[in-house]
């Protein structure tokens, strides 16, 4: 027998999720007591609950009648091994915190098994916290990619290049060298993309940033890069270059849909007009910028010039949280500080930005980001059943203005089980605890 969803209770899948909300984000809007169908991986189905056989099999059933199930969710900034720098050196403005604390200390850390061990224990805390998609950037990043695959995280995987020495590589040869080795490495992995990550305008030259632009339009990856993040980072740009750090790049052949310009703080309109007109992407990371008292980007100004904007969390030396409900939250609020206007960023919109407009930066909105049949299954499912989220109305604005990422209950990614109940499901929590107090011991030496 056929019923109405189509599906007939001999078909198989690989999961069943029964949620009392389902949040698809495309389209807008929340369906009510709907099933997700998963198989090999990828979402089958989305049908109301009501219209399935009642004894339609998959190898496993999930029934969550109290949660909001919704696209994972996509941090398009982060440098996950520096979780292991995590509260460091706090209330210190950006040069003073780059020279004087992060950088003496990754030239004595930094190396593999750092990178390994950060990268790792960044996986849990964004699975933990419903995020199952993330752009990185950070030295050794097939180190990096060893701890996405282990932890079932998906990952653009930043390949930097800076035009100074590091641990890691002399000069901007060696740095690109490195990247694209270990690239090859992974070309097959089914959860991992690259893309080159110059670090910023201030550290990188115009014949690196030159070879850049030829590389990334040669190979179709995306250029993920620091920018306009400070007002001094601005001027001195002007001073050195007689150009704003979006027009120097532009005329070094970096504009267009593959970049992704994280910070975007200081800008003005002929800069939000460059990153329209190339149809490149911004990532707002609202704590980052708060803390490290960069400023508050023109988010509401950069999206009604049509600019694709994303959520990031940025490093936890500068947030200190992997966090991207704080950034939801945080994000709305500001927007409608900044603009005037506390109808500016609904909920949706930022639920949006922290999912299929993240995808879409990172230039995977073909396979994430929704709930949308044909997807790679990457669902979290959040719930409402906690006292501080009661009554609730509208289960939209609660997953923005009042819930927060320890309401995640489950988390999946190509329809694998990554967190259940809260518990991680195949990393080893007290281990990673164990690894963390030792970097603890020796950083702090
Ligand atoms: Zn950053």
């Amino acid at each position: 027998m056929v019923f109405p969803a189509g599906i007939s209770s001999t078909d198989r899948f690989d999961l069943r999720i029964d949620a009392q909300w389902v949040l698809p984000v495309e389209p807008a809007g929340i369906l009510k007591a709907h099933t997700l169908l998963v198989r090999d991986g990828t979402i089958a189905g989305l049908h109301p609950t009501a219209e399935l056989p009642p004894d339609l099999e998959a190898a496993r059933h999930v029934r969550l009648m109290a949660h909001v199930l919704m696209p994972g969710l996509v941090n398009a900034h982060t440098h996950a091994a520096m979780t292991l720098f995590r509260g460091l050196a706090d209330d210190t403005h950006l040069e003073a915190w780059l020279q004087e604390h992060v950088w003496p200390r990754e030239a004595a850390h930094v190396a593999p098994g750092f990178v390994y061990d950060g990268t790792l224990l960044a996986a849990a805390e964004m699975l933990r916290g419903g995020t199952t998609c993330c752009s990185d950037m950070y030295f050794f990043p097939d180190d990096a990619a060893r701890a996405f695959d282990q932890a079932g995280l998906r990952a653009l995987v930043g390949m930097p290049v800076l035009d100074f020495p590091t641990s890691y590589a002399g000069d901007a040869d060696a740095y690109l060298k490195r990247g694209f080795e270990a690239r090859d490495l992974w070309r097959q992995h089914p959860r991992l993309r690259f893309a080159l990550a110059p670090h910023a305008p201030y550290t990188v030259g115009d014949d690196t940033f030159s070879r850049i632009a030829v590389f990334a339009n040669q190979l179709d990856v995306p250029i993920h890069t620091h920018v306009h993040e400070t007002a001094k980072e601005v001027e001195e740009s002007l001073a050195r270059f007689g150009e704003r750090p979006l027009e120097r790049l532009r005329r070094l052949g970096i504009g267009g849909p593959e970049l992704i310009a994280v910070h975007a703080v200081h800008l003005q309109p002929e800069d939000i007009e460059i990153l329209a007109r190339a149809q490149a992407n911004a990532v707002h990371c609202p704590s980052s910028n708060l803390k490290l008292a960069s400023g508050i980007a023109p988010v509401a100004a950069l999206r009604k010039a049509g600019v694709n904007v994303a959520l990031g969390t940025d490093g936890a030396a500068s947030n200190n949280r992997l966090d991207m409900f704080e950034e939801m939250r945080l994000g709305a609020l500001l927007a409608k500080a900044r603009s005037g206007d506390a109808a500016e960023l609904a909920a949706h919109d930022v639920l949006r930005m922290a999912t299929l407009d993240g995808a879409r930066a990172l230039g995977l909105e073909r396979q994430i980001g929704s709930l949308e049949i044909g997807k790679r299954a990457d669902v979290i499912a959040v719930s409402l059943e906690d006292l501080d989220s009661l009554p609730c109305y509208d289960p939209t604005s609660h997953l923005v203005y009042v819930c927060s990422r320890r309401d995640v209950s489950h988390v999946w990614t190509d329809g694998e089980c990554r967190i259940q109940d809260r518990q991680l499901v195949h990393l080893d929590a007290a281990e990673l605890a164990r690894n963390a107090g030792s970097w603890q011991e020796r950083i702090q030496q």
